[in-house]
């Protein structure tokens, strides 16, 4: 790097930070922000004449605004140092030990909240002043919005004066809430929870911070509490009546990483985004003797989760005709990685998503993937819009060229063709899926090779494979022909919930099919029922019941159902659960799986339910077996306390054998 692109790399930096901390609208992720910071403090380690005294790996991000007016904090307030993996985090660990000389510490680790750094205070058991973190030196005054938060209270027991420190944020589905308001009102989207909670804090009229409902989970206090254990002092503010984080631990070193993992697996069932997690040393004398640097304490440091959201380029827009006929638009995107994975597709659900986002080809977006949630896009940095192309909804279907029909709000295209190859593909797919009829090896290429020459046309014709069609097909061996056919042989042996759903009965999804098997037991008392009755099923309305009747009354449906049967699919729920009952090895012991195993947990519990067992949330004392892989949680530990049997993968296999 030549100074020239130093000073241009600062320069950037300056401006993401004023994006990001004033506006509160980032045109580029985290993640890509951290790296280049990366790249800058490198570079200053390697040429330190060159470090210019507005570098942003001195000073903290500054979000003070003009319109606020700014209090000089009692107590300064940091950023947090970064780490993103293991080795990271273990050099973290390794520098305090040497600094410190001492071989026994603890640490807590918690959660790292994604909301906006707030110094709450209280003189008198009252509270009487809000700040922002500001520049760490100043912060801005919003007692008014801070008020507004119904956890906090106003009045506490503790006369003496407290400075406490915390994390305002909203939750996921209020931030949900606020983005559909401002797309009705045309304003830009926030491009994640905490952006728009300091969108929030800052507002003028209290009001509508209220309506916003901000709320606030602590994790410090600045003030002398006379306590010397930073765990000690977590407990003392909750026990004020303050909300703190109850995934909090304190730990020794050696347990930082099973902490974090913990928390790691909570992430997505909380109602509040997380980042990361915050490794701290416990002992606040210690931390004296560690201080801190002019951005970050050098006793604490946070460890980022992998990254969820990602910015990249729409490159295409193409549609794809699903088993209903639905055309779906899906962007084609620049790949990029995103919690782990190359993402190079996001799905834009039809042409209100695409309005919505205002999304073109060509736009540079941001891309949100959690979980096995399917990518998505979640919105356009306008910034950045260059030369664009306008997404045209097709007129006809790109796979059998039908013209598509539309449905009133103009909403989707439909493809009514039921012929057309594109939906037989992807009925296939639908009934061979994991949670359907569980066919391994026939996927993508398998159905397309098998619908385009013709081998099958419905899902019924899987049953009528033979070893010579199936050697036809491109990369097809003896081998893996076998493997197909007993994996379809098998698929007989499936409840009739399994089957009812890979049917792929337009909006009769998992866990409808599974009512609707329990509440009928067969197929022709399904297809018997009026929509009246089938709308007196839990959770069955009018759009579902309707859907169902009509397919019911379909003769190519019909038909396929005939041919199933006579291949010896299930379509009673009395054949397959007193089969089950028969092969129920597991019958009503409670299973629970933790850790990762060699296949996904997913088709773990699958097998414990085919075969008669039960899948808990929690350790109890109902628990009968834990099933463990690599790198259990804190669930081990708590079913060791309770003496549940511990069994791993292996054991688990030999038990249904
Ligand atoms: P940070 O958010 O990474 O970490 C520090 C903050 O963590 C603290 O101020 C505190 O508010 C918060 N925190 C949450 N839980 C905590 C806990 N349990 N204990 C202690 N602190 C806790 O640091 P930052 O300086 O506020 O912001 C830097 C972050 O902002 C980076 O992740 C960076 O990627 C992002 N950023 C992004 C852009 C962009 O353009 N996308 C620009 C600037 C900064």
């Amino acid at each position: 790097m030549t100074k020239n692109e130093y000073l241009e790399l600062v320069e950037k930096l300056n401006y993401h930070n004023y994006r990001y901390y004033v506006l509160n609208d980032p045109v580029i992720s985290d993640y890509e922000y951290d790296m280049l910071l990366k790249q800058l403090i490198n570079t200053e380690k390697e040429h330190p004449d060159w470090k210019v005294e507005y570098s942003p790996s001195i000073k903290i991000g500054n979000d003070i605004v003009d319109n606020i007016p700014t209090v000089k904090h009692e107590y300064r307030m940091y950023s947090l140092d970064n780490v993103y993996n293991l080795a990271e985090l273990e050099n973290f660990v390794v520098r305090i030990f040497k600094e410190t000389g001492l071989k026994d510490i603890f640490f807590t680790v918690e959660p790292k909240i994604d909301g906006v750094a707030i110094s709450v205070i209280y003189e008198n058991g009252r509270l009487v002043q809000a700040l922002t973190r500001g520049d760490g030196e100043y912060g801005e005054d919003v007692t008014h919005n801070i008020k507004t938060v119904r956890s906090l209270p106003l009045k506490i027991e503790e006369k003496k004066k407290i400075v406490l420190q915390g994390e305002v944020f909203l939750s996921k589905k209020v931030f949900e809430e606020i983005n559909s308001k401002r797309l009705q009102e045309g304003l830009n989207l926030f491009a994640n929870p905490r952006n728009a909670a300091a969108g929030t804090l800052k507002v003028l009229n209290s009001e509508v911070a209220r309506q916003r409902k901000l709320d606030i989970l602590f994790y410090a206090i600045a003030s002398d509490t006379g306590l010397k254990s930073h765990f000690e002092n977590l407990k003392y503010i909750e026990k004020l009546g303050f909300k703190v984080s109850q995934l909090s631990r304190k730990v020794d070193a050696n347990n930082i990483m099973v902490a974090i993992k913990d928390i790691e697996e909570k992430r997505e069932s909380l109602e509040y985004e997380i980042d990361g997690c915050v490794i701290k040393v416990d002992d606040l004398d210690i931390r004296n003797r560690l201080g801190f640097t002019a951005k970050y304490p050098k006793w604490a440091v946070a460890y980022k989760f992998p990254p969820m959201q990602m910015t990249t380029v729409v490159k295409d827009v193409i549609f794809q005709v699903g088993r209903t006929g639905r055309v779906t638009p899906v962007a084609i995107l620049e790949p990029v990685v995103i919690s782990g994975s190359t993402v190079s597709r996001a799905t834009l659900h039809n042409f209100d998503e695409i309005k919505r986002l205002d999304v073109k080809i060509g736009d540079t977006v941001f891309v949100e993937k959690s979980g096995e949630i399917i990518p998505k896009i979640v919105k356009v940095v306008s910034e950045k819009r260059g030369d664009v192309k306008e997404i045209v909804s097709p007129e006809f279907c790109p796979v059998c060229q039908e013209r598509l029909y539309r449905d009133e709000e103009d909403v989707s295209a439909w493809c009514l063709n039921i012929d057309c190859p594109a939906r037989i593909k992807s009925s296939i797919l639908h009934f061979a899926s994991r949670d359907a009829l569980d066919i391994k090896g026939l996927g993508e290429k398998v159905a397309e090779q098998l619908v385009d020459k013709k081998i099958v046309e419905s899902i019924a014709d899987i049953y009528e494979l033979d070893e010579n069609k199936l050697l036809n097909l491109e990369g097809f061996k003896d081998k893996s022909v076998n493997n197909l056919l007993k994996a379809i042989e098998n698929s007989k042996e499936k409840p009739f919930d399994r089957v009812l759903y890979g049917l792929g009965i337009l909006h009769v999804g998992k866990k409808t099919s599974e009512v609707l098997a329990n509440e009928f037991g067969s197929i022709e008392k399904i297809m018997g029922a009026s929509v009246e009755k089938l709308m007196f099923v839990k959770d069955i309305g009018e759009v579902v019941a309707n859907s169902i009747y009509n397919t019911c009354r379909n003769k190519r449906f019909l038909g396929v159902v005939e041919k199933l049967k006579a291949h010896g699919l299930k379509f009673s729920l009395d054949e397959s659960s007193a089969k089950s009952k028969i092969n129920g090895k597991l019958n009503g012991k409670n299973f629970l799986v933790t850790g990762k195993l060699s296949v996904s947990r997913k088709e773990i519990e699958n097998l414990i339910k085919e075969n008669g067992g039960n899948i808990l949330s929690t350790v109890s004392k109902n628990l009968d077996y834990l099933i463990v892989g690599e790198d259990p949680g804190s669930k081990l530990d708590k079913a060791k306390k309770l003496n549940i049997n511990i069994i791993d993968e292996k054991e688990f296999i030999e038990m249904i054998k």
